[in-house]
């Protein structure tokens, strides 16, 4: 028998996630982000289930946009946050990807590039997250250079929004991206998934959706995507590997951080941090065993972890157990761990094996 842990990737999900967002998204065009490998989802794995339905794919690293021309994908491909270096930008040159620039060094090694084909820009304005971006103020005159330049196709305008995911969230963004864009009549891209649900006056001609194409939510609140009729497309899940009958007093795992105060059953599961599973998740974290949510107990090891099974006296060795999927948010149990979805989908670890379906 092998070690009963495995990630399930479900594609009808994504297919069904991007139609959703389609609806959302009304006129816009969609660029599916499939960054940090599709959320860690797979992007060699996902990537023909979104391109029957995409406008786009934007990503991080050039390597992904030259594999997916590899595999056959002609339309268009942005760089989030643009090229590195002047070989990156020359294979944008040469391969049709849309870069973003938010950096004075970007426009330098822009109007030093040599290349004949004009690359397309996102031109990405600062609107208060203070990561990337020109400051609203120095848009126009970056553009007006940008726009001289032989080497620039269509230029388009960027923002990315801080908390689209709360009421009146994206309104002081809002207002620098329309000082940035007064006098400009060119396309924005700005919405991610929080703005793609929440806010259709940020739509405008290219939405930038992640993690609802996953099927888990922008905000902390697996509830806050219900209406939207969202799947998940990732399960984690494993087995019941052993079995132990606390007397009350009893501690389990390391730093002895759970005591039993009665008499109890714990299942052994075969998923630990090393396969992604958080071990900052305390013992309120959910788990779902052969149909019934339990919680954690004690503290979450490298290869295993213990669930109560007070809850699920049915449950016995080998008995299926989701550590989160179809039948329980990841967003439930990141909410637990003090964390966000996407980090427990990106750090899929390497080692659990993967079945599509
Ligand atoms: N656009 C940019 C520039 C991003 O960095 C990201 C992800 O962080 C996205 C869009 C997609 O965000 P989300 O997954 O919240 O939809």
């Amino acid at each position: 028998m092998t070690r009963p842990i495995s990630a399930t990737i479900d594609l009808q999900a994504i297919g069904h996630n991007l139609r959703q967002v389609r609806q959302q998204a009304g006129h816009a065009k969609v660029w599916s982000v499939v960054k940090a490998d599709a959320y860690g989802h797979g992007l060699k794995r996902i990537w023909s289930t979104l391109a029957a339905g995409t406008d786009g794919f934007a990503l991080l690293n050039i390597e992904d946009a030259l594999w997916l021309r590899q595999a056959g994908w002609r339309g268009p491909i942005l760089l989030l946050e643009g090229f590195f270096d002047a070989d990156e930008l020359a294979l944008c040159h040469e391969y049709g990807l849309t870069t973003s620039v938010h950096s004075d060094w970007q426009f330098a090694m822009l109007a030093a590039s040599q290349a004949r084909k004009p690359v397309n820009v996102y031109l990405k304005v600062n609107s208060g997250m203070n990561r990337l971006g020109f400051r609203p103020e120095e848009v126009n005159a970056v553009w007006q250079q940008l726009q001289s330049l032989a080497q620039v196709g269509e230029i388009t305008l960027m923002a990315h929004f801080a908390k689209a995911d709360q009421p009146g969230g994206t309104d002081g963004a809002m207002r620098l991206i329309r000082q940035a864009a007064e006098g400009l009549n060119i396309p924005r891209s700005l919405a991610n998934s929080a703005a793609v649900l929440w806010c259709p006056e940020t739509h405008y001609d290219w939405v930038r959706p992640g993690i609802i194409l996953y099927g888990a939510s922008p905000s902390a609140n697996s509830q806050d995507i219900a209406p939207f009729g969202l799947r998940p497309a990732m399960s984690l899940r494993s087995r019941i590997i052993g079995i132990q009958h606390l007397k009350a007093g009893d501690t389990v795992g390391y730093g002895c951080r759970y005591q039993a105060t009665k008499t109890q059953r714990i299942g052994i599961v075969a998923t630990g941090y090393a396969d992604g599973y958080p071990r900052t998740a305390p013992d309120t974290t959910p788990v779902w065993v052969d149909g019934v949510l339990t919680t954690l107990t004690g503290a979450v090891s490298m290869d295993m972890l213990a669930v109560d099974l007070t809850p699920c006296p049915h449950a016995s060795i080998g008995s299926p157990v989701e550590l989160w999927g179809g039948n329980l948010p990841v967003d439930d149990v990141a909410q637990a761990a003090g964390t966000i979805g996407y980090e427990l989908l990106c750090a899929l670890a390497p080692r659990v094996p993967v079945v599509t379906v």
